[in-house]
């Protein structure tokens, strides 16, 4: 069974105003959304994570403040809410590291869903993405990196990290 992961799609990340905004963040969106169309014709499951801090966490020291719990930066942005809403078969993962595994229940939902195949999308590619592509390969999970789906606010370190990908971890980037 294949699905769906969408890392980090957030208001701080992809929307101008956004506590780790970068210009042009926004253009991941659009092409995630036809991704997001064409999972729910086919009626398969569709992950998004969110990354959710409490007060005070350790990340903030090095990002600053960002996606904290319960505000409006860590909300998924508008038209990923409007193009989830009803879907049963979307499920989100809170998460407070850049691996979507670390403290979350991913690796269960993935068994859960009998997923062996999982196409990735996200912000941004050289952390959240890349940490998670590296966890989908230490469990065998065929991956398939977007990379007009995926982006960085350091141009050298998402090229880096897609042929990071694509050499060492085995993940097939289109
Ligand atoms: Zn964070």
């Amino acid at each position: 069974m294949e699905a769906l992961i969408i890392v980090d799609v957030q208001n701080d990340f992809a929307k101008p105003g956004g506590a780790l905004y970068f210009p042009g963040a926004e253009r991941v969106i659009s092409p995630i959304l036809e991704l997001v169309k064409e999972f729910r014709e086919n009626r398969l499951p569709i992950i998004y994570t969110r990354d959710w801090h409490e007060d005070n966490d350790y990340e903030f020291g090095i990002w600053g403040v960002h996606c904290l719990h319960d505000t409006k930066g860590s909300e998924i942005v508008d038209e990923l809410k409007e193009a989830l809403k009803g879907y049963e078969r979307a499920f989100e993962v809170k998460k407070s590291r850049y691996s979507a595994f670390y403290g979350t229940n991913l690796e269960f939902l993935l068994k859960e869903l009998g997923i062996t195949k999982v196409h990735i999308v996200g912000l941004v590619t050289h952390i959240c993405v890349l940490f998670t592509v590296e966890e989908l390969r230490n469990r065998e999970i065929e991956t398939i990196v977007h990379s007009n789906c995926v982006d960085s606010f350091d141009k050298e370190m998402h090229k880096f990290a897609l042929r990071e990908m694509e050499e060492v971890l085995l993940a097939k980037v289109i």
